[in-house]
């Protein structure tokens, strides 16, 4: 033991523990007037302890790659039981008998200034809600600009912030919405109480933005009135959520709208020519012998050309109309403020846009178009059926042409 003598010298309690036995190897004589005539099961499952894992062995795992493990032990002040985050990490982690270090945080770091240390930071309550809490969790008071007036440990993770760092900011730093942040603080802070989740976009010390829910609720601290707030990472649920609403929406080989959501364009263009007597016009599209295209050159073929068809028709039309795939190799788009002689005007350019398209090997591919406009009161099937029968018309008189009806 005499390797670890100098261990003595410190003021901070250190305690070396054989993992597989779960024994203490050594403490230090700052560590023995915490620990006098306690085992580790005691100081881990005291009063006051707090951990993530029931069997310190499962930490082994975490340790070994070097992320920081902090657990509360329970340990003897004054004759009287204390709260002690502790700091845990691998001791030779090359050798097969592998011990753990663990410090004693004793909160040499006291909150800047104006908020000396008082019973706030040595409350176990708050020790344990806090400081433990692997949810980031700051501490923030209204009144004084939106300052940050504490962070826990997992807060300094997800953020990428030191407690320090922390404690000079305020929460219009972090918040995307700058200062304006303030006013929306200061409305929750009078609420009552409850954590009340909102969204927001808080930017980490690296420059990043996450999207964060946030969970604010006033606190009484002396005559404090600051705001607990846990901060819940929501990104990636975002973007699934985005990709769910991307995949339910459109048709996965060309990106184009599905048929369930331009029915929903359909039914809002009707509307809005109820209300403000905007016309609006389709274009039913389909590919002139599709089947000969899969059957000559392979369906993988076939498929390239109906994402060029795709293309085509989207990089035609305005930003305001809607392509859809309709169907296999049947094509719709939405016209709206647009009556019947500007759509057969447009549906006439597609036609000559696609009769021009090159892809190798596969010769002149071409497409027959039926246009149709909206008649009034019309259902949205009529019209529909109303563009197919010219579609129809426009495969019988030969295909690669345009008819209307
Ligand atoms: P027409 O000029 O009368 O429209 O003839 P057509 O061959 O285009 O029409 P038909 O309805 O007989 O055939 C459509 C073909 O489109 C048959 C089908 O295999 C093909 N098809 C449908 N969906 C896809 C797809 O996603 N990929 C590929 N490669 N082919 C498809
Ligand atoms: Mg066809
Ligand atoms: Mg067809």
């Amino acid at each position: 033991m005499n390797a670890y003598q100098a261990l003595n010298q410190l003021v901070t309690p250190v305690w070396i523990l054989a993992v597989a036995e779960r024994e203490i190897l050594f403490a230090n004589q700052a560590a023995v007037r915490l620990s006098l005539g306690v085992n580790v099961d005691e100081l881990r499952h005291g009063r006051y302890s707090v951990h993530a894992e029931e069997d310190i062995m499962a930490y082994l795992p975490a340790l070994r790659s070097q992320e920081e493990v902090v657990e509360i032990w329970t340990v003897q002040q004054n004759e009287q039981s204390a709260p002690l985050s502790c700091r845990l990490s691998l001791l030779r982690p090359e050798e097969d008998n592998e011990q753990i270090l663990v410090e004693g945080l004793l909160y040499s770091l006291p909150a800047p200034k104006p908020y000396p240390a008082d019973d706030l930071w040595e409350n176990s309550v708050y020790d344990k809600l806090f400081h433990s809490n692997s949810a980031p969790m700051l501490l923030i008071d209204p009144a004084a600009d939106g300052r940050i007036v504490d962070a826990n440990l997992a807060a300094t993770k997800f953020y990428g912030y030191s407690r320090e760092d922390f404690c000079r900011k305020h929460t219009w730093e972090i918040n995307s919405l700058g200062r304006e942040i303030m006013g929306i603080m200061n409305e929750v802070a009078k609420l009552p109480g409850g954590h009340r989740p909102l969204n927001f976009v808080h930017r980490m010390a690296d420059g990043s933005l996450r999207d964060v829910q946030t969970y604010c609720g006033p606190l009484e601290l002396d005559d404090r009135r600051l705001m607990m707030c846990i901060i819940h990472d929501v990104t990636e649920q975002k973007r699934l959520k985005k990709e769910l609403e991307y995949a339910a929406s459109r048709d996965p080989l060309t990106g184009l709208w599905n048929r369930r959501q331009f029915v929903n364009l359909l039914e809002a263009a009707r509307t809005q020519k109820r209300r403000n007597d905007v016309e609006y016009s389709v274009l039913l599209v389909d590919a002139d012998h599709f089947k000969t295209i899969n059957d000559q050159y392979g369906h993988q073929s076939g498929d390239e050309v109906l994402m060029r068809l795709a293309s085509t028709l989207e990089n035609r039309v305005r930003d305001s109309d809607a392509v859809c795939r309709w169907g296999g190799e049947e094509f719709i788009v939405l016209l709206p403020q647009t009556d019947l002689e500007s759509a057969v005007h447009l549906a006439h350019c597609l036609r000559a846009a696609i009769e021009q398209i090159q892809m190798p090997q596969i010769q002149c591919i071409t497409v027959s178009i039926g246009a149709a406009q909206h008649q009034p009161a019309e259902s949205t099937e009529s019209l529909l059926k109303r563009a197919d029968a010219a579609l129809y018309r426009a495969k019988a008189l030969g295909r690669n042409r345009v008819e209307s009806s």
